[in-house]
Formats: structure tokens, sequence, C-alpha cells
């Protein structure tokens, strides 16, 4: 069974709706999972959670989506996130608030467990260096974990007792053992590809649950996300940022 991934949305409409049509293509039967980060920067919050409500998708609660609902978090947050958090809560409508709200911050689905950031800090942590990941890997209850955060591709495997990072591509990848999967991000990716990334996991049961991942990158209309962005009157780096992906 395959399972469909995606992480920090960031209230991009126009890339959602990218990628729900390329999921619709490669894997239409699919249940949705989504690793938080869902509004925050960008100018659609309330329709990107009615897409994700459309399309049935579960997750979990990413540091942007406790910032617009009111959480003192927002005071580490820079200049750019600040200011599209407080938009954020001005326009949010009170279903959309409820269902925010409503997510947890760690997830367990059967052989994986989903996260925002890490196991040990679901909420802020960035895992960017093998001591980190070797952290979270250690207290898994599941094989897998699917996480975002940094809103860049990335896999973690224990190997021994130290944390690999593997190589990502647009190949299928397997999975061998304990791993931390970064799904990258749907609506603001970071690492220099503009288009939008989703994770397919296609599961193998005969594996231990482990399977396979695969990334797919879909472009988008950047230009409408960025004339929303504008229109919205938030900071003019969070559109511009968006045509280099970073
Ligand atoms: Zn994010």
């Amino acid at each position: 069974m395959s399972v469909v991934i995606l992480s920090d949305v960031h209230a991009n409409i126009q890339a959602l709706r990218a990628v729900l049509d390329d999921v619709a293509k490669v894997a239409p039967s699919a249940p949705i999972w989504h690793c938080g980060d869902v509004v925050g920067y960008g100018a659609s919050p309330n329709e990107v959670i009615a897409e994700l409500q459309r399309v049935g998708a579960t997750g979990v609660m990413g540091n942007h989506d406790l910032a617009a609902l009111g959480d003192e978090i927002v005071e580490s947050f820079n200049e750019g996130a600040y200011a599209a958090a407080m938009w954020t809560r001005e326009v949010l409508t009170a279903p959309s608030r409820e269902w925010l709200r409503a997510l947890p911050r760690v997830l367990e689905m059967g052989s994986a467990t989903l996260v925002h950031a890490s196991l040990r800090d679901p909420i802020m942590e960035y895992v960017a260096d093998a001591a980190t990941a070797e952290e979270s890997l250690r207290g898994l209850n599941t094989p897998l974990l699917f996480h975002g955060h940094t809103h860049i591709p990335a896999i973690w495997e224990l190997r021994g007792e130290v944390a690999h990072l593997t190589a990502v591509s647009e190949d299928p990848i397997a999975l061998h053992g304990l791993s931390l999967v970064n799904a990258g991000s749907v609506g603001q990716p970071r690492d220099r590809d503009p288009r939008a990334a989703w994770l397919l996991w296609e599961r193998d049961e005969e594996s231990a649950g482990l399977g396979r991942v695969t990334w797919r990158r879909v472009e988008y209309d950047i230009p409408s996300a960025q004339e929303a962005i504008d229109a919205a009157g938030l900071p003019d780096s969070l559109a511009s940022r968006l045509a280099v992906g970073r």
C-alpha cells in the first residue's frame, strides 16, 4: 500500500493544487499524511486547510501552525515569518483555527511516526546533523519517522550506532533500517529547486514495512503565489524566495 506524504505547505494553494494533481496521477487512492506547517509564509491559509480537509489529510502540528494559533513561539521567529504569522492570525476563520488546533504533535501510523521537526522536539528542532538525527532515531517506537521543518528532502539512516545521510534524487530509494525521512516542502522548497516537493512511500509489508520512497517534484504557478503574497501585504522576500527555492 502506498502513502502520500506532504510537508510545509505554508499556505501556498497554487503549489498544493499542482501537487494534488500529480498525486491523482501517480497514487490516486493513497492516503495523504502531512508533517505540519500547513500555514505561515503564504497567502492562502484557509484555502489550503479546506483542500487538505477535502482530501482527508491526516497530520501533525508545525511551529508556524502553533504561531498562527496565538502561541508565544512567534517571538522566536525572524521578521518575515513573524509578519506572516501575525497576518495569518487575522485571516484564519474559526473552522480553520479549530482544524489546526486539533493537530497532534506526534502521530504513530503503523510502522511510521509523523512529527514536524524532530522526535525529541516535535515543534522546533532542526535535524541538520548526525548527532541530532541519532537522538531521534534512538527514541523511535517505529522503524520510520516522516518529518519536515528544514524544507530540504533528506534521509538519515541508523547504521551501527551512527546516523548516515543518504543522497536523495528523483529515483526510488529503498529503506533498509531505522530512518528519518524528510519529505521536503510543498509550498516553500529550500534546496534550490523551486518546484513543489512531495513524497511517495511504497510500503513493503514483507520487509518490516520499510519499502521505498520517491520524491516527486512538480512545477506550479509561482507568479500567482507571489502575486497573492504581495496582494496580502506580506514581505516581498516571502514572494521572491519562491522563484529560487531557498
Ligand atoms: Zn516550515
